[in-house]
């Protein structure tokens, strides 16, 4: 089973939490166990499980990694979204999550975030579901 969500963002670097998004499409399956893959089709965009408990973890993600990469750095790409292209690889562009009893299989504190490298944009996330 796929599904594709359409998310729109709002700022140049942005983190979504899809969580709810992602464990509603289960539940309609009615999968019990499998595997959940989680994939952005965008080059400046990615997927990462992190902290959905405490949103400042989500803002010093941000500024983390905008310092350990800067949006200037005599990039030569003529789009001018250098930095956007690399936080997408050092990100990367999916996550997998085990399916157990019709639940994603994810830690107290972790939620699925898409995260936004160059936005304002729209965006669209696949979900595939594997059923096993
Ligand atoms: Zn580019």
């Amino acid at each position: 089973m796929l599904k594709i969500f359409n998310i729109r963002t709002s700022k140049k670097n942005e983190m979504i939490d899809i969580t709810n998004k992602i464990q509603e499409f289960v539940t309609e399956t009615n999968i019990s166990n499998g595997i959940c893959t989680i994939m952005v089709p965008h080059t400046t965009a990615g997927i990462t499980i992190n902290e959905n408990a405490d949103p400042d973890v989500r803002a010093d993600m941000i500024k983390g990694i905008n310092k350990i990469i800067p949006q200037e750095l005599g990039y030569v790409h003529m789009e001018g979204n250098s930095d956007a292209h690399i936080k997408s690889s050092m990100i990367g562009a999916s996550e997998h999550v085990i399916i157990s009893d019709g639940r994603l299989l994810l830690g107290t504190w972790q939620g699925i975030y898409f995260f936004e490298f160059d936005g304002p944009r729209s965006r669209k996330v696949y979900v595939k579901l594997i059923e096993g």
